[in-house]
């Protein structure tokens, strides 16, 4: 919201009344005509722009044009494959960081379901840092991820990593996940969009809020059905765990923007033994669904062992985020 104060207001008293109204202004701008205009942030204040209007020392009021105008529309719920992510209960995303076999990722989801997992992730093609890694066992990794969601009613989420890989993703997947390398990656952005899927987006670990935001709006202005936007830890100048998980952006999208947020507290961290309490956190500051990486075997695990919970400790956790829910 713009606020142009009236000729010999005084931009104090005017951010005196906003602030009681729980509206702040983020930058004041004068034109060289001598106007005063307050740029004022967006709020989780529902305040009438009337009341504004009326306010000592106002000229006018305008509103911007949006810069993110389909993220904005989108609302709090998506729609993933007939589950509502963002309408109440937290929705448990979980599962290996790769599909290694068949049988692993069988067995994996097998332990899990009895704890209410309602999506089952794996990365089939894996975005690692480097290229001597293990790089996923691709289209094959697809179709056995596929088998185990379906032996026990979940979902499948899976990473694509290249615009080559979409039309297979698609045929897979319930949602497509753009990962933290890959927010800025455009034209990827444009054809996950054109799948018109939901979309899990990755924040890059060098993100700003608001680039996370437009890239979202790439993926709903080409067709994407829905935008979950996970939050998994940005870089910083500390380096005591992974990354920095940033719950003030969580409640950010969260109760201001309006938006369903997916918080990943096994990349944001790197260790299993935080992933418990963080999991607990992104719940209080507003999480729609919390994603955590579960291997039954994290010494042998391919990628990302020392992150991985075992399936037996996903229980407190997901009864802990229940007892959140109830309170
Ligand atoms: C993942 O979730 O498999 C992954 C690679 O995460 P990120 O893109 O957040 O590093
Ligand atoms: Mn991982």
């Amino acid at each position: 919201m713009i606020v142009t104060l009236s000729t010999g207001a005084e931009v104090d008293a005017v951010r005196r009344e906003l602030a009681r109204l729980g509206l702040w202004v983020a930058s004041v701008e004068r034109s060289g005509r001598g106007d005063v205009h307050l740029v004022v942030a967006k709020s989780s204040a529902a305040v009438d722009r009337s009341i504004v209007e009326g306010l000592r020392g106002v000229a006018s009021v305008s509103a911007p044009s949006p810069i993110h105008p389909l993220v904005d529309a989108q609302g709090p719920t998506v729609d993933v494959a007939g589950v509502l992510v963002g309408a109440g209960q937290t929705a448990l995303i979980a599962g290996p960081c790769s599909v290694e076999s068949e049988e692993q990722i069988a067995r994996i989801a097998a332990a899990i379901a009895p704890f209410g997992v309602r999506f089952l992730r794996g990365g089939a093609f894996k975005p690692r840092t480097s290229p001597y890694a293990f790089q996923g066992h691709g289209r094959d990794a697809l179709a056995w991820l596929r088998r185990a969601a379906d032996s026990h009613g979940m979902r499948v989420v899976t990473e694509v990593l290249s615009e080559a890989d979409v039309g297979a993703v698609t045929e897979h997947a319930d949602l497509l996940q753009v990962g933290s390398r890959n927010m800025h990656n455009y034209a990827l952005l444009k054809a996950v969009g054109r799948a018109t899927k939901p979309v899990l987006l990755k924040r890059s670990m060098a993100a700003t809020v608001e680039e996370w935001l437009l890239a979202g709006e790439y993926l709903l202005s080409h067709g994407a059905k829905g935008v979950l936007f996970c939050e998994r830890g940005i870089r910083t100048f500390d380096d005591s765990t992974r990354n920095l998980i940033d719950l003030g952006a969580v409640a950010l999208l969260t109760h201001v923007h309006r938006l369903p947020v997916v918080v990943d507290p096994s990349h944001a961290t790197g260790r299993r033994d935080l992933i418990g309490p963080l999991a607990k956190a992104a719940v209080a500051a507003g999480a729609a669904a919390v994603m955590i990486e579960v291997h039954d075997d994290p010494g042998c695990a391919q990628s990302d062992g020392p992150q991985a919970l075992l399936p037996a400790e996903l229980g407190p956790i997901a009864r802990a985020i229940a007892a959140q829910e109830a309170r």
